[in-house]
C-alpha cells in the first residue's frame, strides 16, 4: 500500500508572522496545502487544538559531543580558552572524559542527532568537518555547505578557511566567547583580516561590544546565540536586541559539554533573559536561523505550500502562541515530522505514522509514552551509547 496524504485539522498553523490558517495538508514530502478542505484520499489528523509550526533549527551544535556531561573545572571562566585548556588537560585522567572519548564516532553522532529530533528539531548546523555519518542516512538534516573556523586561536587559519568557503555558504567561527579584554578585541582582529563579510555568522559574541555589534550588523553578518553555554561558563551571556531586530540572530544548544540540554531547554534560557519577545524569540529558531545559515530556498524554517514537511505538533496555548516555545519540554512535543515522515509522537499521533506507512515502537520520553520510527530504535539499539531519559517499551 502507498502511504497516504496527511491532514491535520483542528490546528492553528503558525508561521513566524503569526497564525496562518486552521488546517495543513502534507502529501509526500512536501506541504501540499494549507487551510483547504480535506480530498479524499487523505488521513484526518486531529491535532486537539494545538501548534503546528516549522521543524525547528538549531544553529550551532558540535553533534559529536553530546554523550558528554556537562563539565566544568572553575566556577567561572572569563574565556572559553581557559575551559577549553581545564578539559584537555584531563583527557587522560577524569572518567568523565574518557569514557565518551572511547564511544564510536558513529554513535555520538547518532545521539547528537536524537537529541535535536526529540527536541522538535529538524535541522541542525554542525561545527566540526562534515563526518561520513552526517553526510548521507543521518536522521537528522544538517546544513551541508558551509565553512568555519574553531576560533582565532585554534583550528584552520581563519582567513585561509574564509578564503575556500563559497561566498554564497555561511562561514562560521566561535568568536568573543568571553568577558575579558581578549574577547573584547577579537573582533577588531577579524576586521582587520578583512572577514567581518556578509556570510560571516559569529557564534557567542558575549564579549562585544555596542559598537562591534553594529558593525557586524551593518556588514550584514549574523550572530548565533547559545546563553546557556555562555551563562554556564561566564554567569552572563551577549546582548542580542538589535541583532534580532535586524534579523541577524539565531539560536543555538551547542553541545551538552557546555550547553543546555537540548534546543527546548536553550528556548527557555534565552526566553528568561528577558531580551527578546515571544515573536522574535521564535525567528531565531525558524527563519532567522534559515537566513543565516543560507537555507532559506530550501523553505527551512517556514511553513509553506511547496515547502518541506518538516513540522512539529506542539500542545494546544492560550495567549500568545509564541510565548509556549520558551516553556516546553520534549516529554509535550507532541509530533516530530521530517520530510513528511513521522519519527516521534504522542500515542494519538498513531495514524500519522500508520498513513506515511512509517512502522513504530513504543518509547518512553522522560517517562511519558511515545511513538517512534523503527528504522531510528533500530539504530538506537546497535549503538554503543544510550540517550539519557529514551527507553524503548515495545
Ligand atoms: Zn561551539
Amino acid at each position: 500500500m502507498f502511504p497516504r496524504p496527511l491532514y491535520f485539522t483542528n490546528v492553528t498553523v503558525l508561521s513566524e508572522t503569526g497564525p496562518i490558517g486552521h488546517s495543513l495538508r502534507v502529501k509526500g514530502r512536501r506541504v501540499a496545502a494549507i487551510d483547504t478542505p480535506p480530498e479524499k484520499r487523505d488521513v484526518v489528523i486531529d491535532g486537539q487544538g494545538g501548534l503546528l509550526t516549522p521543524g525547528l533549527i538549531n544553529a550551532h551544535d558540535h553533534l559529536e559531543l553530546n554523550t558528554f556531561k556537562r563539565l566544568k573545572y572553575r566556577e567561572t571562566y572569563t574565556h572559553s580558552l581557559q575551559w577549553i585548556e581545564d578539559i584537555e588537560a584531563r583527557f587522560e585522567t577524569d572518567t568523565d572524559l574518557i569514557e565518551p572519548r572511547q564511544q564510536p564516532l558513529a554513535d555520538q553522532l547518532f545521539i547528537g542527532a536524537l537529541k535535536n529530533l526529540l527536541s522538535g528539531v529538524t535541522t541542525v548546523c554542525h561545527h566540526n568537518p562534515l563526518h561520513r555519518p552526517l553526510r548521507s542516512h543521518y536522521p537528522i538534516r544538517v546544513v551541508k555547505s558551509y565553512g568555519f573556523s574553531h576560533s582565532l586561536f585554534r583550528g584552520d587559519d581563519p582567513a585561509a578557511s574564509y578564503r575556500q568557503t563559497r561566498p554564497a555558504d555561511p562561514w562560521i567561527i566561535h568568536l568573543a566567547e568571553g568577558i575579558d579584554e581578549t574577547a573584547g578585541q577579537e573582533f577588531d582582529r577579524l576586521e582587520q583580516l578583512g572577514l567581518v563579510r556578509s556570510n560571516t555568522v559569529l557564534v557567542h559574541g558575549v564579549g562585544l561590544t555596542a559598537q562591534q555589534r553594529h558593525s557586524l550588523i551593518e556588514r550584514g553578518g549574523g550572530l548565533i546565540w547559545c546563553p546557556g553555554s555562555n551563562q554556564f561558563m561566564f554567569g552572563r551571556t551577549a546582548q542580542v536586541a538589535e541583532l534580532a531586530a535586524a534579523g541577524r540572530l539565531a539560536l543555538g544548544s551547542d553541545s551538552r559539554l557546555s550547553g543546555e540540554f537540548d534546543l527546548l531547554t536553550e528556548l527557555r534560557v534565552a526566553s528568561n533573559t528577558n531580551q527578546l519577545s515571544p515573536q522574535a524569540l521564535f525567528r531565531t529558531v525558524t527563519v532567522d536561523a534559515a537566513r543565516l545559515l543560507h537555507l532559506s530556498q530550501s523553505g527551512a524554517g517556514r511553513l509553506e505550500v511547496g515547502g518541506p514537511a518538516d513540522l512539529v505538533l506542539l500542545p494546544p496555548t492560550d495567549g500568545d502562541p509564541f510565548a509556549s516555545l520558551g516553556r516546553l519540554t520534549r516529554a509535550q512535543v507532541g509530533l516530530v515530522l521530517l520530510a513528511g515522515q513521522p519519527l516521534v509522537g504522542a500515542e494519538a499521533l498513531r495514524p500519522a505514522f500508520d498513513a506515511a506507512k512509517v512502522a513504530w515502537r513504543r518509547v518512553s520520553v522522560d517517562g511519558v509514552s511515545k511513538l517512534m520510527s523503527r528504522g531510528l530504535i533500530k539504530r538506537l539499539q546497535r549503538s554503543r551509547v544510550g540517550e539519557p531519559g529514551l527507553v524503548v517499551l515495545s
